[in-house]
This record gives C-alpha cells, structure tokens and sequence, in this order.
C-alpha cells in the first residue's frame, strides 16, 4: 500500500520530491521545534495518482484521509463538529520547485452556518467569525467552483460604499453576515448548487481543486518558463489554522532574513496587524515594515528575528518566512529559500561565506545562472536621467533593471504587441497570476497597488525583469487606457522608461548604459573560476566583444569566425572580386588584398588574446553569401568589378545552391579554392611573427571547418602547414601553433578516432551538429519545433539545449575515441551550446577541455561548469 499522506512530524527537508517544498519544510521545522500550527501533506504522487485516474480521488486516498484526520483530531485535541474546540484548516498546494502565485490556498475551511455561530461564541467575536466565513466563501468558490472573484467582490465593495464604511474593519459583524448570505447566493447563481456544509465535503473537494490546479494554464506558463517538469505534481498541505485576524494584537507578514532587493543583511519584511493570509501579497492594503513590529510587539518581534536566524543557519541561506500572529503568539507558516534580485545573490553568497555559515562550494550552488545574466543588463545614463521628465518617483524599486516602451494595459495586448516586436511595459493596478504571459512579453512591469512582496514584485523579480510597485501617486485606468499622474496623462502607445532599481518612471525613452560589477561579483566569479574544471572561452572577433570576454574572465577564444571580417565595404568588394575571378591569377589578386585586411584583424585579435589560445577558424559559409541581392546593389558590384549586370548576374546564377548548408562551404571551399586557406593561414602566422618580433607571444590555433573524411583533413592540413614551415623558414623565426578541425557532421564523429590522429584539436560546432543529426535545418526549425514542443515529441529545442540522447551520446562517443586515439588532443564545444546552463551539465562530465560561448554568457557558463563539478562532474560519468 502506498503511502499518500504523512502528517508534519513523520517529515523533513529531504522529501521535498514527496512532501512539496512546503510541506518538507513545514516538517522540517517542527523537527526544530519552532512554533508551526500541526498538520499533515498529501504527496506529490498523490497528485499524480489522482490527475493519471481522469481527476478521481482513490478509495485508498479517502481512507488515509479520514485516518489522518483522526489523528490529528486526537493530537490537536480539536475536530470540525466539536463546540468546545473548533478545527478549522487551511489548505494549500506546494510543490517540489516553489511557484509562487500560481497554486491556490483555501483558509479557514470548515466553517459553516453553524460553526461560524460557534467560532463567534467561543471567541466571543462575531464579526471575527463572520468575517472569516465570507473569506471562506470567497476563496472556496474561486478556487474550487471557479466563480470568478468579482462576483463576491462587486457586492461587498457596493455594500462598503452604501453604508459609508472606509475600510474592511469598518463592517460590523451583522454586516458580514448579511454578506455571507449574499455569497451563499452567488453559488446558487453562479454554479447551481450551495455552498458545501459539510466540512469533510469541503476539504476533499478543496483537494482535488488543488490537484486539479497542478495542470491549469498559468501553473503550467509558469513551468515551461522556468523549466519544471509537468509530471512532478503538487503536495497538498493541511494545517490548522491561526488567525492572524483575530483582532489588534494579531497579524500576518510576510519576511526575508536578509534584503532580496540589494543583499543587505538585516530582516526585510512586511506586516499588516488584524489580516489574514494573502492580505499582504495581495498589495491591497498597503502593509508596514517589519522593524515597526518592534514598538508595538517587541516580544514577538525578538521571537521572530531569532527564528528567523535559526532558519537561515540551518537552512544555510537567506530564506523567505510567512508568519502570523494570534494574540501576540508567532506562528511559522512557511520558510523556504527567497526569490532575490542577481545583485543580492551574489552580496548574500559572498556574505554567507564570510560570516563561515557556507563553504564557497555551496555558495557556487546558491546562485542561479540565470542570475548572473541580469547582472550583466544596462541601467540607466544618470546624465540622461537628470534630464529626464519624472511621471512618478513614489514606486517601490521591486526588481532592478531599466527598460523603455509603449504602455499596454492588459496582459493580452503586451503579448500581441511584443510578437509584433514592439517593446511594451505591462501597466496594472496590481497583477495577478493570470498576467504571467503578459509579464514574460513586457520590458518591465508597474503597478499602483501592492508592497514588494506583492505578487508583481516576486514574479518580476524571478525572472529578472524590471519592475516598479505601489506607485501610489499613479492612477491606471484599464478601461479607458488612461494613466493619470500628478503632471498629466498618458495614453496606450505611448512611451515611458522605467527604472527597477530606484522605483521611478520617466517620460518618453531614457538612454542605457552597461551594468557595473560590484567586488561581490568579483570575488564570486573568482570562486567559480576556482572550482571550474572546464574552461570557459569565447567566440568573438571584434576587439570590443574580446575584450568584454576576458574582463567577463574567459580563457581564450574558442572560436573566431572570419567570415565576420568580410563585411566591412571595402572587404567586400575584395571578396567578390575573389569569387567572380574566372582565373586563378585573378583569384590571387583579390585574395593578396583580403590578405591585408585579414593579418590587420588578426594582429588585434592575438595581441588582445596574448599566450592565451585562439582558435581562428578559416572560412565556413557558401560563397553566395557574400553576392549582392538588390538590383541596385548588383548595379554597383557590376561596375565595381568592370563587368556586365547581366554577367554577373549569371555568374551569381551559376553559384546558386539548392540547399546551401549542404553544399560549397566549410572545408570544401578550400578543396576547390585551396589558395583560399593558404591565404589565411599565412595572414594568421605572418600577424602571430609579426607579434612576436614585438616580444608579444601567442598561441593561434587554425581550425578547419566541416570536414566528413580524414583525407578532406589531411589534404587541407598538408597544403596549410607546407607554406606556414616555408614562411617560418623564410622569415628565420617560428611560433607555436595548431591545427584542428571543427566537429560538425555525424561522418566526423563516426571516425573520431582516426581523425583525432591527424589534429592538435577538435572543436564540437553543435550548431551544425545539431542540424546534421536531425535533419533539422537551423534556419527553417523555427516553423515546426513549436508543435513538435506542443506535441511533446521533444521537450526542448535542440538547438538551445544539447539533445543528450542524440546530439550528446555522439560527443560522448566522439570525445571517448579521439582522446583514446590522441591522449594529447584538446576537445571544445564552440557552437550555440557552449553557453547553455544544461547543456554545459553534460558536456562537464566528459572528458572535454572548454566551451566556448559569446563573451556576455561567459560567466553564465563558468559558474554552470562551477556548479556542475560541485555536483559530481566527471565522477557521474559511466
Ligand atoms: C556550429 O556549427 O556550431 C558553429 C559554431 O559554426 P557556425 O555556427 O558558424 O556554423
Ligand atoms: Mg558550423
């Protein structure tokens, strides 16, 4: 018999796969004794079960049901029928990866028409009882029968309005009542049947809804975005209820133990005294700030800054706390690691180590990858901002960043229009889980209403994007696309900046410039690097790109493609003159002039590289690319090269390909041109002896692209190293140098082993690769891999994350032959993949040297390869 439920004290943190993350926490902390409401968790696999049987709770699960709620009648001494001790519960999901805002919670469940009489007797508070059965009825509504929330909110917002009443705390308990009433109506209404009365009734169907909720379309957004299996399912968490309702002395906050805006290490948190539940997140109340606790309950305040320490210690990072109070009495609701901006990230990972409570393994561990790209994103020109005309400067600064765009109003509307390529920010009064797509669509987000731990600002913060909260001196119109602010208005379309970091937003759009790295940065990427086994370099070819590459801390280059040089004008018209030469004298013409623009560009590229390798890889694409296109562009080629329109245009005829990527590229070029190579190497190593007469050593490796067979290897290998040893003899001087090939077709892999015996390297092109094991072509992929995703036939796109069970088995496999075949061989990956968080996973347990990524993923890709050697690295190899 499996088993689906297990109350909190049979539990702890390391069955976060079984319990969910809060129901493994929640038992974790009762192992600690800390003051958390008793409770029990339907598993994970319980969900599972559940969704697998067509939505239809098991005999089995009923019956553990009802034995565990025995037991936790005897234990708490309470039952749902009971006069004297009332149980009431909460429900709430929590799966294994914390996803906020998009699971639903049911609080004081068990309440009915005669148990709200008794919570009103024996707390001799009617109003209190009352108001918490009109919560009930709302949230059980919303959340299981799925009566939208206006239905209840238009009715009790009127009757506020008709009774003059200001705020919630205004309607006495007679009120409330009439309220219920009203809302026990809107079921009828609404779904054709009452509210359920019966308490067990109320809590399995509170159940399925959150099993059921597991599989709706935000909860499943929210996955795909953040790369959470669809299959884990979620935990159900039953608890007895606290009431942080209950009058003055109670209350519900929401704190982190450190600031997850900036790192700083002291408690940051927000409290709202007589709420409950989702009051604070919710932002409709404006809440207080956690240190004002101290004055109006310093015992409770002093009992929560030590408990919130001893989370952090034992959990061994900064963790995000959910309390409430009861009469002065704390409970711990939930604790888990809190969502924090890339900045704190890296300020609390520094901070956790020096203060000796993590090691700098698990520091590595503590930052997310993805984090360190925001790090890299652009603020402000404070030149610019000076200048700038101010729309509000009252926003809480809920998730840095700076970003220009149109306003949309609606989350449908940021997605329409950022298809279409505009750049919008969503403008909401608050948001809601449903606005997930819209946030994804938006440069940055604002909101009028809510704190920063309102459900704009978590969201926005996780995943990066800029956002502005609680602008309270803002008035955002949703029906009539209207913003108004203390000095005009705005309308949908037009354009604002927004910057995350200080809370403010501007008029019309603010210039950008580049992110700075703070000495935490520093010192974390100088840890990572420590712990890296891989090396990380990058693929660049301008002298700015290189040089942001090594500040960013790559080894080398691992890939320089030459075709990018062929661009500039003057470059050009050499290149063509090159392909449209008919003789080969002609050829070598053009090509003497490329040469010269070639040994310019690779003096600066290897002076900037010094001893470290640079990988030059000669040239790659189909000729045609470099051809005019244009009527107008053919017109001027024509008389640049002094022959006809319509000669070159037959010429561009005869060059024209059917299927390009399989045709005259990479190393066959050089099979049919080979003084095109021979030119290149001898740009490469007249730059590298030039460089060395400097007294500058470097270390240029020459890479042939696209090779099938050893012989297409070796013919083009022979005839480059033949006239580099005569150039070196001709000169009287030498320089280190290498000759490898690209790995890029199945055939290369196939004969890895004799192949690896004829070159100094190898560098995996998983772009090509990729492209070449599939039969995908990398630029048509884009039209079916959406549905092959919808679908399920692939769960991600190969061309952004390694396919291991392909693409990775036959680098494994290639890598294993070339190294037994060539001990001394060094192995990279230079396609699209060397950056890739999961694909750097793999490529880390293999036996490969470096990845290679452009230079803004370097220290994305240094800290994958960080992470994945703490997890085991080449050990997990079989
Ligand atoms: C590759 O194919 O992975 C590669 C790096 O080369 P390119 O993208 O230039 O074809
Ligand atoms: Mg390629």
């Amino acid at each position: 018999m499996t088993k689906y439920i297990y109350a909190f004290d049979e539990g702890n943190k390391a069955m976060k796969d079984l319990l969910g993350g809060k129901g493994a926490n929640l038992a974790e902390m009762k192992r600690l004794g800390l003051p958390v409401p008793d409770g029990f968790t339907l598993t994970t696999e319980a969900c599972i079960e559940y969704l697998k049987q067509g939505a239809h709770l098991s005999d089995e699960l009923i019956g553990q049901l009802h034995e565990q709620l025995e037991a936790f009648s005897q234990r708490t001494q309470k039952s749902f029928s009971s006069k004297e001790s009332l149980l009431l519960v909460s429900v709430r999901s929590g799966a294994k990866i914390s996803m906020p805002g998009m699971m639903d919670t049911i609080l004081n469940l068990g309440l009915n028409d005669i148990n709200v009489k008794t919570l009103a007797e024996k707390t001799n508070d009617a109003r209190f009882a009352y108001d918490c059965y009109r919560r009930l009825l709302q949230m059980f509504g919303e959340v299981v029968y799925g009566i939208p929330m206006t239905s209840f909110d238009t009715y009790f917002n009127q009757y506020k309005a008709q009774h003059d009443y200001q705020s919630d705390a205004d309607i006495p308990a007679e009120g409330l009542e009439e309220i219920c009433d009203y809302f026990k109506g809107v079921y009828l209404e609404e779904v054709y049947k009452p509210f359920p009365q019966e308490p067990i009734v109320q809590l399995t169907e509170a159940i399925e809804a959150v099993f059921k909720s597991w599989d709706n379309d935000r909860a499943r957004v929210y996955r795909q975005l953040n790369e959470i299996p669809h299959d884990i399912g979620t935990a159900v968490n039953i608890q007895e209820m606290v009431f942080g309702n209950s009058g003055a002395q109670s209350g519900t906050g929401v704190a982190f133990t450190r600031n997850p805006v900036t790192g700083e290490a002291k408690l940051f948190g927000e409290y709202l005294l007589n709420a409950q539940g989702e009051d604070v997140v919710a932002g409709i109340r404006t809440p207080k700030d956690i240190s004002t606790l101290k004055a109006q309950m310093p015992q409770v305040h002093q009992q929560f800054i030590e408990v919130s320490q001893q989370l952090e210690k034992h959990y061994k990072d900064m963790q995000d706390i959910e309390f409430t109070i009861e009469n002065e009495q704390l409970y711990v609701l939930q604790t888990r690691s809190g969502k924090r901006t890339a900045n704190a990230a890296i300020h609390i990972a520094v901070d956790l180590v020096e203060e000796g409570i993590i090691s700098k393994n698990e520091a590595v561990m503590n930052v997310e990858v993805k984090s360190i790209d925001q790090l890299l994103h652009p603020n402000f020109d404070d030149n610019a901002l000076e200048k700038a005309t101010a729309v509000s400067k009252m926003g809480l600064p809920a998730s840095p960043g700076a970003a220009s765009g149109e306003i949309v109003f609606s989350a449908e509307t940021a997605k329409l229009k950022a298809e279409q390529g505009d750049k919008v920010i969503l403008m909401r009064p608050e948001t809601s889980p449903e606005d997930i797509e819209g946030m994804v669509a938006s440069e940055a987000i604002v909101t009028t209403h809510g704190g920063m731990t309102s459900h704009a600002a978590v969201v926005a913060r996780g995943m990066g994007k800029c956002c502005v909260t609680g602008c309270s001196d803002v008035e955002i119109n949703v029906i009539d696309k209207k913003v108004t602010y203390p000095n005009g208005t705005l309308n949908e379309g037009d354009i604002i900046s927004v910057d995350g970091a200080k809370g403010d937003i501007y008029l019309g759009e603010v210039e950008t410039i580049k992110a700075e790295r703070s000495k935490a940065f520093e010192q974390f990427m100088q840890w990572s690097e420590a712990i890296a086994r891989l090396d990380v370099r990058m693929n660049a070819e301008t002298p700015q790109d290189i040089q942001a590459g090594y500040q960013f801390g790559a080894k080398g280059i691992g890939l320089v493609r030459t075709e990018h040089m062929f661009f500039g004008p003057e470059r050009l018209i050499e290149m063509r003159r090159f392909i449209l030469s008919d003789t080969q004298d002609k050829r070598v013409n053009a090509l003497n002039k490329i040469k010269e623009y070639q040994k310019e560009d690779f003096e600066t590229i290897l002076k900037l590289s010094g001893e470290r390798p640079t990988i030059i890889r000669l040239l790659d694409p189909p000729l045609h690319e470099f051809l005019p296109k244009s009527t107008e562009e053919k017109n001027s080629v024509a008389s640049q090269l002094n022959v006809t329109v319509s000669e070159l245009e037959h010429y561009i005829e005869s060059l024209n390909e059917v299927n390009p990527m399989l045709g005259h590229r990479g190393c066959r070029l050089a099979i049919t041109y080979p003084e095109l190579y021979i030119m290149q190497a001898e740009a490469i190593m007249e730059s590298a002896l030039k460089l060395k007469q400097q007294g500058i050593h470097c270390q240029p490796e020459i890479m042939i692209p696209l090779v099938s067979t050893v012989s297409e290897f070796t013919t083009l290998k022979s005839q480059v190293v033949e006239r580099i040893e005569a150039l070196q003899s001709e000169m009287g001087a030498s320089v280190h140098y290498m000759i490898g090939t690209m790995i890029e077709t199945p055939r290369a892999c196939l004969i890895a082993g004799d192949l690896a015996r004829e070159c100094d390297f190898f560098s995996f092109g998983t772009n090509d690769l990729t492209q070449l094991t599939f039969g995908f072509s990398r630029d048509d992929a884009g039209k079916f891999i959406n549905a092959y995703s919808e679908q399920g036939i692939l769960t991600i796109d190969p061309f952004q994350t390694l396919d291991i069970d392909g693409v990775g088995q036959l680098i494994k496999q290639t890598t294993e032959q070339a190294k037994a075949a060539n001990p001394t061989i060094k192995i990279g990956v230079c396609g699209e993949l060397g950056g890739d968080h999961k694909s750097i996973q793999f490529f880390n347990q293999l036996d490969l040297d470096y990845v290679s990524c452009s230079p803004f993923r370097v220290p994305g890709a240094l800290l994958s390869t960080a992470q994945s050697e703490v997890e085991g690295g080449r050990l997990r190899v079989k």
